[in-house]
């Protein structure tokens, strides 16, 4: 790298790192400052994984290469494992299986590795599957199709169970039993069981809209167990409470998120899913060349609520904290981060969605209405538009989710 241009580092290319590069690449070319500055992407690998849609029936088209687009904006693009940060030196050493990758050493840091699956007690006991990442997802994928070629023999392996009601967990347990039926459509009866340690299912979600979610629970026989939480996996057996056992081949956990450790290299403060807390501008308090946006960061939409782990909230942020990154090394102003309007879309299966508007997340659409939001989220929203400008253009920080 030149000494003379200055290094802007993103590290994570999910949602938030990837709209940080675009919206970093944009703004250096509005402001003509793109020959004065290298942009890095480091990331575990080379796409960019569209999680939302992780619990998919079928994941194909479900990660993209970043080099489409980080290869005509001349952003460079480093796969490895980052395996500390040093804010005294400015310094990310990480890994890259035995190749050794000399450290790099960043002017601004836009920290955005993510959220990772948080694992409840009983699963580290045995054999669970999540939906957290494209190759866990293609892990859950690969077994339940090899459950479809020996024709789900027994009782225990036409039994699914998922952990976690929440939106998550709801997801995935709605999208299973059409993806199984079109696996094996002889079978003639699998057994679907959803759980959740709370009293109720939809935690967050306001009563009209969790009434509605349970009429589609039940309308796709899918048994629903509150306040219960598994004790145990073992032996194909997941123990509950009172010794009730459940003969079961897959349990899928959704349990929540848990920020990247990552966060853990800069002091300050941190929520409960450790996230860092940071000021309106996206910048760590005490370390002004660090933003962090997305899963990692803690930031806030409005003067009453923080942003929700979501992408919904990575994006935009990720444009926000590109566009402040390229100010801040350029001696401009920065912007602040804000999101007022809050809108969540709930798959709840084949022709079934669930919209709600607002933070207490009441129902506004719901049906085929709501599904084909869904559809326009992903394929509009979520997935970047394959032209370049098109891109830079959804790339500012003006533009709305
Ligand atoms: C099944 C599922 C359904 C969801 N549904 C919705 C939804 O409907 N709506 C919604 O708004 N949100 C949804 N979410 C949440 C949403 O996906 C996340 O909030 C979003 O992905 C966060 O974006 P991010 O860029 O902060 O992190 P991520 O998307 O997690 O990206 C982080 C990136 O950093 C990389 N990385 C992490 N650590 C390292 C490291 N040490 N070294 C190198 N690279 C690293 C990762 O590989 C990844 O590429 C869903 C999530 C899941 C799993």
């Amino acid at each position: 790298m030149e000494k003379s241009k200055k290094h802007l580092v993103i590290a994570g290319g999910g949602f938030a790192g990837f709209w940080s590069a675009m919206s970093a690449a944009r703004h250096a070319l509005e402001l003509g400052v793109r020959d004065h500055l290298t942009i890095t992407l480091v990331n575990r690998d080379e796409y960019l994984g569209l999680r939302p849609r992780f619990y998919e029936a079928d994941l194909t088209g479900t990660r993209l290469p970043l080099r489409n687009w980080l290869a005509p904006l001349g952003i460079e693009l480093v796969i490895g494992e980052i395996a500390s940060l040093i804010p005294a030196s400015r310094r990310m050493e990480f890994v890259n299986g035995s190749r050794v990758v000399p450290d790099i050493i960043y002017d601004q840091l836009i920290l955005a590795t993510g959220s990772r699956q948080a694992y409840p007690d009983f699963a580290e006991r045995g054999r669970v599957f999540d939906v957290d990442t494209f190759a866990k997802a293609t892990t859950l994928d690969q077994h339940l199709r090899a459950l479809a070629t020996k024709g789900f023999p027994t009782p225990a392996s036409r039994t699914f169970v998922v952990v976690g009601a929440s939106f998550t967990g709801l997801e995935i347990v709605t999208a299973l039993p059409s993806k199984l039926e079109g696996l094996a459509p002889s079978i003639p009866r699998f057994a679907f069981h959803l759980m959740e340690r709370a009293p109720e299912i939809g935690q967050g979600y306001a009563p009209d809209a969790r009434q509605y979610i349970t009429k589609r629970l039940q309308h796709l026989s899918i048994s629903v167990h509150t306040g219960q939480e598994p004790l145990r996996h073992e032996n194909g057996q997941l123990i509950l409470a009172d010794n009730l056992r459940l003969l079961t081949d897959t349990v899928i956990v959704a349990t929540g998120f848990t920020a990247s450790p990552l966060a853990a290299a800069f002091g300050g403060p941190r929520d409960r899913l450790g996230r860092l807390a940071v000021d309106a501008f996206l910048r760590l308090p005490g370390h002004p060349e660090v933003l962090a946006a997305g899963d990692i960061s803690l930031a806030k939409t409005d003067p009453d609520h923080y942003a929700v782990m979501s992408c919904q909230h990575a994006m935009p942020q990720g444009r926000v904290a590109g566009h402040n990154a390229v100010s801040l090394l350029f001696h401009k102003d920065p912007l602040p981060y804000a999101q007022p309007r809050y809108r969540t879309c709930l798959d709840l299966g084949p022709g079934d969605a669930l919209v709600t508007a607002g933070w207490e997340r009441p129902m506004k659409t719901i049906g085929p209405e709501a599904k084909a939001i869904k559809a326009e989220i992903i394929n509009q929203w979520v997935t970047p538009p394959t032209d370049i400008a098109d891109t830079l253009a959804m790339a500012s920080p003006m533009a709305t989710l």
